[in-house]
């Protein structure tokens, strides 16, 4: 499918198009981008999704926190903080796209179809721009249940830590004690007072 971009006269295939707005978000064309854009076509094609209609339908995990999630945010339009962008961080480059509203869920991994740390940079951006979608990737229909408190919307639970006395959303707090404690408060924060 190409499509004419109006005033430039400009012909760009679906994907130049939708690697573009990847390209926009993140701040650069990479073999991540490249990458994600390619998981984000298949995984809504699988899902019968058009990239370019935004929907409140889609709920996507991203098993890694790298470039190839930025394409699929841009394109997609999902976000963490419209909780329709989860990160499950695997650090593996895979993503499992749901349409909440069939319950349809696919889930898009990236398979390198060489042996590790071989393949230079030049090389694997060549392989994962042009490589057949059954090369490098592995496309399964899974099935995922959302938690209620894992669901956009309003938050189905608060609390307030016995402990720090900050307030605690979404059921993340845990029983100390019969009592909710936070979890920086339970197993220590990430970060240190100075
Ligand atoms: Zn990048
Ligand atoms: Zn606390």
């Amino acid at each position: 499918m190409s499509i004419l971009r109006e005033g430039i006269g400009e012909i760009l295939t679906e994907f130049e198009l939708l690697l573009e707005k990847a390209t926009d978000f993140h701040g650069e064309t990479c073999p991540g981008i490249v990458m994600g854009t390619r998981m984000t076509i298949a995984g809504l094609r699988e899902l019968g999704m058009d990239p370019h209609t935004k929907t409140h339908d889609l709920i996507v995990y991203a098993e890694v926190d790298r470039c190839a999630v930025d394409a699929i945010q841009a394109i997609t339009g999902v976000t963490l903080g419209r909780r329709s962008l989860k990160l499950m961080n695997y650090g593996i480059f895979a993503a499992t796209f749901i349409d909440t509203g069939s319950g349809k869920a696919v889930r898009v991994s990236f398979l390198p179809p060489w042996p590790d740390q071989i393949q230079g940079m030049m090389e694997f951006g060549k392989t994962v721009r042009n490589a057949p979608e059954e090369e490098i990737f592995r496309i399964q229909e899974v099935s995922v249940t959302i938690p209620p408190e894992e669901k956009p919307g309003f938050p189905t639970r608060k609390n307030r830590c016995v402990r720090c006395g900050e307030q605690i959303m979404d059921g993340k707090e845990e029983i100390l004690d019969q009592a909710p404690v936070c979890k920086k408060c339970a197993h220590g924060p990430y970060y240190g007072t100075v």
